[in-house]
Parts: structure tokens; C-alpha cells; sequence
């Protein structure tokens, strides 16, 4: 597959997509919209407010609307459907992928991986469509009972810049298996890939009004979806200050089912008995990939005292063969951070690594004169309570941490208030499932990192979040329960 020239890429669509259709913003205000890289303009998107947040919410309550062609629609055919924009986002790959390379910055190849798997993840919805069932359940008397799963309506859909397609098909799969209407916020950092799958979505054949996606400000779109009156629930992925701000908006409007993917600090422990360099490798993978940008990244590297030296020495001679630079370039590992912001907040959390007291081992400084890259980052010897161990920065800084002790690594792995992920590497079966067990976390891996599949659910203890999402799980976050008793015979006997 060949890599696209960037100066190449058209951006087709710019607009709030409502009702099936493509619409300016009622005040006509806009999002700059900017390639990491080179710090140009890329171009403006149209900007949502509460006014477009009301029309969006209005045609999603029509489409939801009893007798509608979405609720009458078989079940079968909603999988049709998603099994269909599985084919488009297939035939279109490599255009989204570039979308998302342009406004985020990854990797291209990166970014084809990210359109792959949510082409599985389409997929497997699609599967689950008629499978979304009840129970029948026995209860005293002369009564039959069953329960009937039915889709909570209209959804509110939040979604952050770090996998800015994946994280829309995580959203809208689930919801749209279980037969629900959305209205979709991308980032205004990345809206791009998401505006182009709009008309995807419609190609498909999805009805007016089933999927609108409306590009905007958090502050403002963002706000008013969290605070609608006409909103039945809203999932909401991005850090944990504003996942506060959209359980607040919720529970002071309508009450709106609320589920949250938040952020992470997350601890990946490595034992004496593993073996060095694959450890070193899995480490390395776990906090640089996406250049950090990863709500799981595994940010505390723990390990154990007798192989501390030898793992950091190895993991500098590693780090220091990662390739950063232009992500259209096919041997670029690693790409800019997202925006100016990132690229500060990653800055400043390694001086504040450096005046804490840690031993910088590589790199934490700008790459180049143009664009937002930080060359990735270790710092060994690092402290439990030094920001840069209790932080999410969401940048290329791994924190390597000193252990000695098995009961110790687990309580000071435990001491934050994040749950998202955690890894521990090991030969030892035993111990490998001690850690597993004893680890507060939505997702623990064992000899690997971040291995998330569709089938599997995923989200967080503690801070991190409220809710799963992917596989059967993440269904029941999209439909409600309703009971059904049916008296037998009608009247007494
Ligand atoms: P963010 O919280 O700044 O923004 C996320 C989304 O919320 C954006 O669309 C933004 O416009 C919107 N938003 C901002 N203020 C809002 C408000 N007041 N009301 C409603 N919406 C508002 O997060 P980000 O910087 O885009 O993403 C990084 C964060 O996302 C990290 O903390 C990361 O850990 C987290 N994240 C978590 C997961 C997960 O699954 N747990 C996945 C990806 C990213």
C-alpha cells in the first residue's frame, strides 16, 4: 500500500451532517483545523453550537420515533446495515486513514490499523443485531414474564483526538446494534475523519436522522449534548476533568444515562524472572505508542530491583532507534503530538520530572523547528509521588520505577486514582495471576499490552470510568430492560 502524498488529500466534507444532510452551523462560526506536522492550516470546519445541537437532537428523536423506518426496521436488516459501512469504510481505507494522519499527526500505517480494526468492530455488531434479547423468567403465580431489551434512545456521543475513527465506531456500533439514534462530537482537533464517515453512513442506507455528527467545541456542542433535555444518555470519552463536567451537566438536566471512558496512569509491573528483552520491547510499545497519546499507555514502569539497570540501559539503546518525524513518511515510528497543548503539557511534565529529582536517560526536548514533536522520553529512578509518576501527561514519557518486593509493587501499582489498565510480565504462573487478580484495573494483560479486541470489554475501575464498551458488555450499556407480565388467563378462574 502506498503512502498518500499529503499536499494531495481533498477534504470532501466540512459541514455539520444532520438528518442526512450536510448544513452550515446556524451562526456560521468555525474550527481551524490543524496539521500537527507543519502547523498549517488544513482547513475550517463548520462549528456546532446548542442551536445545531437541538436540530441534530430533533431529527434523532424523529428517526426514533415509534412507526419510524429505524424502529420498524427489522433487526436483521440494522445489521445489513453496519455490516455495510464496514464495506464502505473498506473501500475507503486508505482516504480515512489519511484523514486522520493529517489532523492527528500518527503514523500512517498507524492509522490503516485503526480503520481495520473498526471494520472488525462493525462487524461483529453487525452480528449482534438479532441477538439482543430478553429472558423469559418463572415467578409465582399465574403469570408469564419476559423481559425485552430496548435501545435507550437518543444518545449523545463525546469522542477525544487520539484515535479519532476508532473512537466513533466504538461509539456509534454498539448504539445503532441495539437500534438507537446518535448525535456524535468529534474533537475539534480531529474532525475530519468523522465528517467524512457521515456520508458514508448515508450511503449505507441508514435513515434521516439515525446518525448526525456535528463537529464543535466542547464548551459549547460538548456542553449542550451533556445538558440536553431530549437526550436520553450519553457516553463520553476523553480525560476525567471533563468526563466530572458531563456527569454534572447530566444529572442536573434530564437525569440522562451517563457512561464515561476517562484517562489513565496506568502500571505495567516487570519481574526479575521474565525474559529482559522482550520486556523491554512490550514496555517500550506500551507508553510510546501513538506517541503516548494512549488512555491505556502503560506510563509506570515498574521493575524489579536485581534488573533495573540492565532494563534501562536497554530501554535507552531502544528508544533511541525510534524514528520520529513526518508521519506520511512509511519508516516514521512517530509522529508530532496532537496540537500545541500536548506538545506544551508534554514539555512541561519533563521539567517537572527534572526538578523533582529524576534521572532524565533520553530525550525531552523538541524534534525540529516546525511542528509539535517531542522526542520520545525516559526518566529512570523515578519517585512514586513525583508528577511525572502520578499524572496522565498523555505524552512519550516513560517513568521507570524501582521494586523489590511483590506485596509492595502491588500496593503502590494500586495507589492512584485511575483503574483504565495494567500489565505485569513474568515467567512465573503463579505470581502472574497474584498480580492479575490483586490489580485495580478495567483491563489487565500478562506477557503483552494493550491487546483490545472487539469481543472483549473494556473500561475502568476507580476514576478512569463508568461503563464498558466493546463486546457483549458494551451492549448493555445501549438498551434498557424492560419487564412484561401477562396475566393468565385474564380473569380469575
Ligand atoms: P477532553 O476531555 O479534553 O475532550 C474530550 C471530548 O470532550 C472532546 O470532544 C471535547 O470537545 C469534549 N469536551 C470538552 N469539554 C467539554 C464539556 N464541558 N462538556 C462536554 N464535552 C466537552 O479529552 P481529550 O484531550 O480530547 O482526550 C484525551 C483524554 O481522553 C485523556 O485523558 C485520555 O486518557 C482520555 N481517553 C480515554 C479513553 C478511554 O477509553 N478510557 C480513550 C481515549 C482517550
Amino acid at each position: 500500500m502506498a503512502v498518500p502524498d499529503p499536499s494531495s488529500i481533498e477534504i470532501k466534507y466540512k459541514q455539520l451532517f444532520i438528518d442526512n444532510c450536510f448544513v452550515d452551523s446556524v451562526n456560521r462560526k468555525t474550527i481551524p483545523v490543524i496539521n500537527p506536522a507543519t502547523e498549517e492550516l488544513i482547513c475550517e470546519v463548520q462549528a456546532a453550537e446548542k442551536e445545531d445541537v437541538d436540530k441534530a437532537v430533533a431529527a434523532a428523536r424523529r428517526a426514533f420515533k415509534i412507526g419510524s423506518p429505524w424502529r420498524t426496521m427489522d433487526a436483521s436488516k440494522r445489521g445489513k446495515l453496519l455490516e455495510k459501512l464496514a464495506q464502505l469504510l473498506e473501500e475507503n481505507k486508505e482516504y480515512i486513514a489519511a484523514l486522520d494522519t493529517l489532523d492527528n499527526g500518527k503514523p500512517y500505517f498507524d492509522a490503516v490499523d485503526d480503520v481495520t480494526s473498526i471494520i472488525d468492530l462493525l462487524q461483529y455488531y453487525a452480528g449482534w443485531c438479532d441477538k439482543i434479547c430478553g429472558k423469559t423468567i418463572p415467578v409465582d403465580g399465574d403469570y408469564f414474564t419476559y423481559t425485552v431489551h430496548e435501545p435507550v434512545g437518543v444518545c449523545g456521543q463525546i469522542i477525544p483526538w487520539n484515535y479519532p475513527i476508532a473512537m466513533m465506531a466504538w461509539k456509534i456500533g454498539p448504539a445503532l446494534a441495539c437500534g438507537n439514534t446518535v448525535v456524535l462530537k468529534p474533537s475539534e482537533v480531529t474532525p475530519l475523519s468523522a465528517i467524512y464517515c457521515a456520508q458514508l453512513i448515508k450511503e449505507a442506507g441508514f435513515p434521516p436522522g439515525v446518525v448526525n455528527i456535528l463537529p464543535g467545541y466542547g464548551d459549547t456542542a460538548g456542553q449542550a449534548i451533556a445538558a440536553h433535555m431530549d437526550i436520553d444518555k450519553v457516553s463520553f470519552t476523553g480525560s476525567t476533568v471533563t468526563g466530572r463536567k458531563v456527569m454534572r451537566a447530566a444529572a442536573d438536566s434530564n437525569l440522562k444515562r451517563v457512561t464515561l471512558e476517562l484517562g489513565g496512569k496506568s502500571p505495567l509491573i516487570i519481574f526479575a524472572d521474565c525474559d529482559l528483552d522482550y520486556a523491554v520491547n512490550v514496555a517500550h510499545g506500551a507508553i510510546m505508542a501513538n506517541h503516548g497519546q494512549n488512555c491505556c499507555a502503560g506510563s509506570r514502569t515498574f521493575v524489579q530491583d536485581t534488573i533495573y539497570d540492565e532494563f534501562v540501559e536497554k530501554s535507552r539503546q531502544l528508544v533511541e532507534n525510534r524514528t520520529v518525524g513526518d508521519p506520511f513518511d512509511p519508516l516514521t515510528q512517530h509522529g508530532p503530538q496532537v496540537n500545541k497543548a500536548q506538545f506544551d503539557k508534554v514539555l512541561s511534565y519533563v521539567e517537572k520530572g527534572k526538578a523533582q529529582g529524576a534521572r532524565l536517560v533520553y530525550g525531552g526536548e523538541r524534534v525540529g523547528e516546525k511542528g509539535y514533536f517531542v522526542r520520545p522520553t525516559i526518566f529512570a529512578d523515578v519517585k512514586d509521588d513525583m508528577s511525572i509518576a502520578t499524572d496522565e501527561i498523555f505524552g512519550a514519557v516513560q517513568s521507570i520505577l524501582r521494586f523489590s518486593d511483590l506485596d509492595d509493587v502491588l500496593e503502590r501499582a494500586n495507589r492512584t486514582s485511575y483503574g483504565l489498565a495494567a500489565g505485569v510480565i513474568t515467567s512465573n504462573i503463579d505470581r502472574a495471576f497474584t498480580v492479575s487478580k490483586a490489580l485495580q484495573a478495567g483491563s489487565v494483560w500478562v506477557n503483552c499490552y494493550d491487546i483490545i479486541s472487539s469481543q472483549t470489554p473494556f473500561g475502568g475501575f476507580k476514576q478512569s470510568g463508568q461503563g464498558r464498551e466493546l463486546g457483549e458488555y458494551g451492549l448493555q450499556e445501549y438498551y434498557e430492560v424492560k419487564t412484561v407480565t401477562v396475566k393468565i388467563p385474564q380473569k380469575n378462574s
